[in-house]
């Protein structure tokens, strides 16, 4: 298992790096067909240094490091769109875990390839499943009501899964299926670099924290993943079946809304 993850981390480094090759040497276009080589480069060049995944001193507690430096400045939306389909492409030809045994298709991810806000969830449901995309059943459209009380449209934003297959039944990912799938995550922030993350629920916020707190000790404060501000909340499918947490799940979202410079639409005026 720990192949499967270094061949994941492997393709994500290979996308990031050649995406920075390119962008320097002032082209883009050719991450499709490094992405659709036969093996990833089997020796590939040392990733840029960068900040631990775990969860390290809180932003609101320590000051804020840059949004980190990897492509969000250089690479137009156009080819973080191409990137995208690129890895989306991987994504569903992959067997490395167990669960791609029960899916009818692949959910990769939606929304603005370049968006300054990403959502990030479990895994897909059953309506996921037969339509290919994230967050399309009651809970997803719960999270597009939650988006657009923020004054966004849901294609301003970008959302994704830590699974990109659903899980038998619905149950939680295991942790080894988390881990195979992790890279394919891990590309597509690399790709999209947002300036903030929410991380909607405690399997979301565990894989990009890796920490095993409570969801009630983690939200309500920013933590770090690379150097983005990543905001733990409940997940919409939580907040269907407890009215309660929606007050909590809305502070959360104006302090992501202050982070982001955006006005809060329900602010008297
Ligand atoms: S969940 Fe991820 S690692 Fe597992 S088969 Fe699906 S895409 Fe591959």
């Amino acid at each position: 298992m720990d192949e499967e993850r270094d061949s994941l981390a492997s393709i994500a480094r290979a996308v990031r790096d050649r995406i920075e090759w390119e962008t320097a040497l002032g082209s883009f276009g050719g991450v499709a067909a490094q992405l659709a080589a036969p093996a990833v480069d089997p020796q590939p060049r040392a990733a840029p240094e960068r900040s631990a995944p775990a969860p390290g001193p809180k932003a609101e507690e320590a000051p804020a490091s840059e949004p980190r430096p990897v492509v969000a400045a250089r690479l137009a939306a156009p080819d973080r769109a191409a990137a995208l389909r690129a890895l989306d492409e991987q994504v569903g030809a992959c067997k490395r875990c167990r669960l791609h045994e029960g899916r009818t298709r692949t959910v990769f991810g939606v929304g603005n390839p370049a968006g300054r806000l990403c959502f990030v969830g479990e895994g897909p449901g059953r309506d996921e499943d037969l339509r290919g995309e994230p967050f399309v059943g009651a809970a997803g459209q719960l999270l597009t009501k939650m988006i657009q009380a923020m004054g966004l449209a849901r294609e301003d934003v970008y959302i994704c899964n830590v699974v990109k297959c659903r899980p038998p039944e619905n149950r939680t990912p295991l942790p080894d299926e988390m881990a195979t799938c992790a890279g394919f995550l891990e590309g597509q922030l690399e790709i999209v670099a947002p300036e903030v993350i929410v991380a909607m629920g405690s399997t979301a916020a565990r894989q990009l924290l890796q920490t095993t707190a409570a969801m009630g000790r983690l939200r309500g404060s920013f933590h770090e993943y690379r150097g983005v501000p990543v905001m733990p909340t409940y997940h919409p499918a939580y907040l269907l079946r407890n009215a309660e947490a929606k007050k909590p799940v809305w502070d959360d979202l104006k302090k992501v809304m202050a982070r982001l410079g955006l006005p809060d639409p329900r602010a008297p005026r």
